[in-house]
């Protein structure tokens, strides 16, 4: 009974079996990297002609490119629901973004330790705080630190890449403002899931990327509010962000007048097919974000958890038993079976996609699961039923039966 989602391209991909024959593959791993919404790549195809130089040109297409690129922030801010004075800058993806703000923030940063590598390396000093073993013991945690030592900023995951748990966003915003600090989500897993809602939570600053938006690589945001970007330095100093340059002195010193954000963080020829991607995405997921999208998941979600929990020797991966929220991201182990060996199997033998390994959140995994790792599966607008019982099926088999193939591992990766 799952509702109609908006089409994505590769549905129908096919992919080699090492027992023999061709199955369609169940991809489940969407958090790793979500594939193009069907009108996503529709749009992309229809501006690919319009080719030109964004911001610079008098040409027709000059004029199409840089609205495209200009009126996207638009359609991000939207998404997002940013305040009227927020300001969105394209980045890369959310490792850009977030570092983007790291050369903005304007004193020390308090991170949690389950956060994603690209939170935890963005800021390399400031404090890492544990997570405690429930949300309410780690609220407790945070509202000691805050008292403990004055920080600019609180990095907070809006939902882990691990175990899918959703912060309490809305009371981390208020522990951190009575405090004197703003909040910047990492919103890289949250975003296909939740609106992040920035004038609702009263988060300051979010970052997210449009590759696990449905949009394809290359493209990301920073959004949030305005004074800390324009006081900056340039994050990429070039054409573009400037509004004059004077003459270069004796001392080779060359003069710049620095544009205000968001240009003033985006040097050089943009992205203007990625963004113009990610924004379509935005656009799109707007209007399935609020009710299908977490209609349909929940059911899988709710689906999985129920198989998983019939096959002896699997288990979830949970960081607070209280967490009240979850996207479709569920890790787990397997008992007496390497999670590279897993995902290997159910890749070589049922044409199933999942990531295994440590998901660039070493010191979470490292903790739930051991130093071996785990595997994790993630649904969105892919995934269906079938697929959820597809793995379920195949990781009975794993346990029951075992692999029919030889596995060995091959540069340091399971291989068939
Ligand atoms: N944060 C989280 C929570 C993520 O899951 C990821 C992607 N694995 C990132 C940040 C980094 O995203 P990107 O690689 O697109 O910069």
């Amino acid at each position: 009974d799952l509702p109609d989602l908006p089409e994505l391209v590769g549905a129908d991909l096919r992919v080699p079996l090492v027992t023999g024959g061709w199955v369609r593959a169940a991809n489940l791993d969407l958090a790793a990297s979500a594939p193009a919404l069907r009108a996503v790549a529709d749009h992309v195809a229809e501006l690919l002609p319009l080719h030109a130089s964004v911001h610079r040109g008098a040409g027709y297409a000059s004029q199409v490119c840089t609205a495209v690129v200009e009126r996207g922030r638009d359609a991000v801010a939207a998404f997002v629901g940013a305040r009227e004075d927020d300001v969105v800058v394209w980045t890369r993806n959310t490792t850009d973004a977030l570092n983007l703000l790291a050369a903005c923030v304007p004193g020390p940063v308090l991170r949690l330790d389950l956060e994603h590598h690209a939170t935890l390396l963005a800021w390399r000093s400031g404090r890492v705080l544990q997570t405690a073993p429930t949300v309410e013991q780690t609220l407790d945690g945070l509202a000691r630190a805050l008292v403990e030592e004055r920080f600019a900023l609180v990095a907070v995951t809006g939902a882990s890449n691990v175990t899918g748990e959703v912060p309490p966003l809305r009371r981390i915003v208020e522990l951190a403002h009575a405090a004197g600090a703003r909040v910047v989500v990492d919103a890289a897993q949250l975003a296909p899931h939740r609106r992040v809602d920035l004038a609702a939570t009263g988060a300051d600053y979010l970052a997210l990327s449009g590759h696990k938006l449905y949009a394809p690589y290359g493209a990301g945001a920073l959004v949030g509010r305005r004074d800390w970007l324009d006081a900056a330095e340039p994050y990429l100093a070039g054409g573009g962000a400037v509004t004059a340059v004077g003459a270069v002195d004796a001392t080779g010193d060359t003069p710049a007048t620095w544009a205000p954000a968001p240009h003033r963080h985006e040097a050089g020829t943009p992205n203007v097919l990625g963004v113009a991607a990610l924004a379509r995405a935005c656009r799109v997921l707007d209007g399935v974000v609020d009710t299908i999208a977490p209609a349909h998941e929940r059911a899988l979600l709710a689906r999985l958890g129920e198989g998983l929990a019939t096959v002896a020797g699997v288990r979830p991966l949970r960081i607070w038993p209280d967490a009240a929220d979850r996207v479709a991201v569920v890790s787990f182990t397997v008992d007496g079976v390497a999670p590279g060996l897993v995902a290997a199997y159910l890749s070589a033998e049922h044409g199933i996609a999942v990531r295994d390994g440590k998901f660039c959140a070493h010191p979470l995994v490292d903790r739930a699961a051991g130093a071996g790792g785990a595997v994790r599966a993630s649904f969105g607008l892919a995934g269906t039923t079938e697929d959820v019982d597809r793995l379920v099926g195949a990781l009975r088999e794993l346990v029951e039966r075992g692999p029919r193939w030889d596995y060995a591992v091959v540069d340091g990766r399971w291989a068939p």
